[in-house]
């Protein structure tokens, strides 16, 4: 009969990818990266440390989860139990993000919020074009492709 390892190992492994960077933002990095785009990860400095930082632009991109960050798609549930508890806590994270969002354009930041359900199959090529669309007129903007 063969050694057949059971998937233990492939499972915590998985578990340890989790967290930090999310399947979204890698997602929306590698098709940035594949289309020459350079940028840097979770910068600490700035408000909110966004999770894609492309410099050249002076652009942040942050790719958020519906339900945290209370898109309102049908993504954005409400918990059926400790209603107020969630509540609470969901405005808190869009004040958070409200916040950050002002701050980074005071400081002269372009902002480009993506949400995870764009990301999915049917609308991830439309969304990146979106997000490409913003990146190159933020150029134009400061007349370097003029
Ligand atoms: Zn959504």
């Amino acid at each position: 009969m063969a050694d057949v390892h059971n998937p233990i190992v492939r499972s915590y492994n998985m578990s340890q990818i989790k967290g930090k960077d999310t399947a979204p933002e890698l997602r929306v990095r590698s098709w940035l990266f594949s289309h020459g785009y350079r940028y840097r990860k979770n910068d600490k400095r700035l408000p909110g440390k966004p999770d894609i930082v492309l410099p050249k632009y002076k652009t942040v991109i942050f790719v958020h989860g519906c339900f945290w960050h209370r898109h309102g798609c049908k993504y954005t549930t409400m918990p059926k139990t400790r209603t107020e508890f969630w509540e609470t806590k969901f405005s808190r994270n869009v004040e958070r993000d409200q916040e950050h969002v002002r701050a980074l354009e005071a400081a002269g930041w372009h902002v480009i919020i993506v949400w995870e359900c764009e990301i999915n199959a049917k609308l991830f090529e439309i969304t990146m074009h979106r997000v490409q669309n913003e990146l190159e007129k933020t150029l134009v903007n400061k007349g370097e492709l003029l």
